[in-house]
């Protein structure tokens, strides 16, 4: 009965609708999709980020205001494609809390809290964030950081079932949304960072029982292979790889695509980050930095393109991946495409994986000077690789891309991605490394002050941008510059509209052609996470999460642009809206002042200053500047008072700060309490 009705009313939204004929990828039951709806992840299976949609356009896009909103109560970030289904929202917070909301009204229905433990937080890199979740005939599915695999009856909320991704007593997380393939529900995992070992699994979406896995690197040669591709991946990895885990963690990006039956997933960087460390500085390292094509039945691998052969500079490869049909020299060829954080715009045939193109989309690409036309392999620069040598290299880690989706109109032919222009970052493998697979492992050596410091210091601030990308040209149609480094996720419409968050709390419409500013809302802090759009009773409604954090808001890296940080909330839109939105107060307005005074030696200062570095500012921030969270040159009194309870006794851990006992002792507390107390000092003077 609601299928039909929904058939019904699918008929009735021709109006709204430019194209209501039936697509390839609806033709089985399995994978059917209501075009009103925003039922999955990046719209559709192809991941376009496309709605076709067209009541809200260029003509009355000045009219869109505010229907309702939201506080969330979270300084954390937000970064969750929200999904709509018959008139719910359904969406994730920080610790993997799902959400449940009237998309007409914004009212709570439920939400459900899967309890993560604080001491998670020590293992993820990026922020306690989740990226959304998946729904499937009455069932919400929920990656929870600590790994579990969780289905939510829709209506209530209430678990179905629950199955354990992973092994707990390891450094993995889960911070992407499943997706749905053929009635089973596909997830990744995270912490290449960390040193795990990186697989995808796929489980029945109504029993949760596990159908396959699929492991992205080789592991013990010992234990034997699981499969052929191991098996020879394995002849590109030297040394004693396994110890430190491997990584190539499939993180984020996984489309399947109905017609072809096969799955496309990215993978993240090498454990650790340099390939001298992780693999004697020698061979590809597959399935690293690689986009891997699988057989949804089984798991087995179909075809790979590895993006970034023996990656040495954090280049995940688990980008949004994007479906379209492209004419290409003069044919049309399924494609698969990337904007990868390696500075390149990636086209692959994806029946074959056969490379068609690679082409930069950011400005400066210092890592290497180009890619083979016919092969795809990237050449290799002499100053993007030194072995045990520092270097600097463009794009830094966070890409020239990231995570956050990016869009694709099909009748425009043009792909829109926010991009992150002319960053850099200084490369130092540490020669004292070792495995350490319970904390955040890059083989990085923090001590060191060389030349090449000076000159990241000294380098221009980066910019971003949001593009429109010609992907058969192989150029840019336009770009829009933009107040910071970090921009939004893309959300494309039939109605000629790009929406996209800024750094800022903007979000903005432009129109597609031609990148021309029509709309603006201010949404009261920084948007990561991309708007969605959908259509209920004839009224076409933009749903967006908005909330600073994950890297650029937690570690908050110098040279942003401006950014703003603050409490969280998700914003809903449509024609004539005219809610109100109040937007309490956040973060500080006077200078630092050091609660208390305490003498420490230069020599603790500095000490705490690498303590800070290993342990502490990939939350409180770089020099200990926060963003979304505590900023430490702020401690009250009270808080240097239960320093010690705090860092090694864990008092706060409730509250997201785990204890850190097992690595840190009286004496390296004490030092790092002296050194946010200098940079309190410091920063209460007039221009520091
Ligand atoms: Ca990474």
């Amino acid at each position: 009965m609601r299928r039909s009705t929904g058939r019904i009313l699918a008929f009735a939204m021709c109006s709204l609708l430019a194209a209501c004929k039936q697509s390839g990828f609806s033709e089985s039951s399995k994978n059917a999709v209501e075009p009103a709806d925003w039922s999955l992840h990046g719209g559709g299976y192809e991941e376009q980020q496309f709605s076709p949609l067209k009541q809200i356009d260029a003509a009355n896009v000045r009219k869109l205001g505010l229907v309702w909103s939201h506080e969330f109560g979270t300084n954390r970030g937000l970064e969750a494609t929200p999904l709509e289904v018959n008139g719910v929202i359904y969406t994730t917070v920080e610790w993997s809390v799902v959400y449940a909301l009237d998309a007409r009204t914004g009212k709570v229905l439920w939400s459900f809290d899967p309890k993560v433990p604080r001491s998670r937080a020590r293992t993820i890199c990026c922020d306690v964030v989740n990226r959304g979740v998946a729904f499937y005939k009455g069932k919400v599915y929920l990656g929870s950081l600590d790994g579990r695999l969780i289905a939510l009856d829709a209506k209530s909320g209430w678990p179905v079932w629950s199955a354990l991704t992973f092994d707990q007593s390891q450094s993995y997380s889960i911070t992407g949304a499943p997706r749905m393939v053929n009635g089973m529900v596909l997830i990744g995992n995270a912490g290449s960072e960390f040193g795990v070992r990186g697989y995808i699994s796929a489980y029945d979406a109504e029993t949760g029982k596990l159908v396959w896995r699929t492991y992205t690197v080789p592991g013990d040669p010992a234990k034997g292979f699981e499969s052929k591709a191991l098996e020879s991946a394995a002849k590109t990895w030297h040394g004693k790889w396994w110890v430190a885990g491997g990584g190539g963690t499939p993180w984020d990006a996984i489309v399947y695509d109905p017609q072809l039956d096969l799955v496309y997933t990215g993978t993240g960087n090498g454990a650790t980050w340099y390939r001298a460390l992780r693999s004697g500085g020698q061979g590809d390292n597959l399935y690293v930095a690689s986009i891997l094509a699988l057989h949804a039945g089984t798991g087995e691998l179909a075809w790979y393109f590895q993006v970034t052969p023996g990656d040495n500079w954090d280049y995940d490869a688990t980008q949004p991946l994007v479906l379209a049909d492209l004419n290409i020299d003069g044919r049309s060829r399924k494609v698969i495409m990337q904007a990868s954080k390696n500075g390149f715009f990636y086209v692959l045939d994806r029946e074959s994986g056969q490379f068609l193109s690679a082409t930069p989309f950011v400005d400066k690409i210092t890592w290497a000077s180009g890619v083979d036309g016919k092969t795809g392999r990237p050449i290799e620069s002499t100053t993007g690789y030194a072995g045990m040598e520092p270097v600097l290299v463009s794009p830094d880690p966070g890409g020239g891309h990231n995570w956050n989706p990016i869009a694709f109109h099909p009748t425009t032919g043009l792909v829109y991605l926010g991009t992150r222009e002319g960053t850099s970052y200084l490369h130092v493998p540490n020669p004292q490394w070792k495995s350490d697979t319970s904390n955040w492992n890059l083989g990085n050596d923090v001590r060191y002050e060389g030349l090449l410091l000076q000159k990241l210091i000294d380098a221009p601030a980066g910019v971003g941008k949001l593009v429109a990308w010609n992907p058969v040209e192989r150029r840019e149609a336009w770009h829009v510059v933009l107040p910071g480094v970090e921009s939004g996720g893309v959300l494309v419409t039939a109605g000629d509209l790009v929406f996209q968050g800024t750094s800022d709390g903007l979000l903005v419409g432009y129109e597609a052609s031609d990148g021309k500013k029509l709309w603006e809302y201010n949404a009261g802090t920084g948007i990561m996470a991309p708007p969605a759009t959908y259509a209920i009773d004839g009224i076409q409604y933009v749903t967006v999460m908005a909330g600073w954090g994950g890297v650029p808001g937690i570690i908050n890296p110098p040279g942003l642009g401006r950014t703003k940080p603050g409490w969280g909330r998700i914003l809903t839109f449509a024609i004539d809206g005219n809610a109100k939105l109040d937007v309490p107060p956040f973060g500080h307005s006077d200078p630092p002042k050091p609660a208390i005074q305490m003498s420490a030696s230069h020599e603790t200062v500095h000490e705490g200053g690498i303590q800070f570095a290993k342990y502490c500012e990939h939350c409180h921030g770089i020099n200990a500047v926060a963003g979304a969270l505590p900023d430490l040159r702020y401690a009250s009194a009270e808080v240097h008072k239960q320093f010690k309870e705090i860092v090694l006794g864990g008092a706060r851990q409730e509250r997201g700060m785990p204890s850190f006992k097992d690595v840190l002792n009286e004496s390296k507390v004490r030092a790092i309490e002296a050194f946010v107390l200098s940079r309190a000092e410091e920063s209460s003077h007039p221009g520091q």
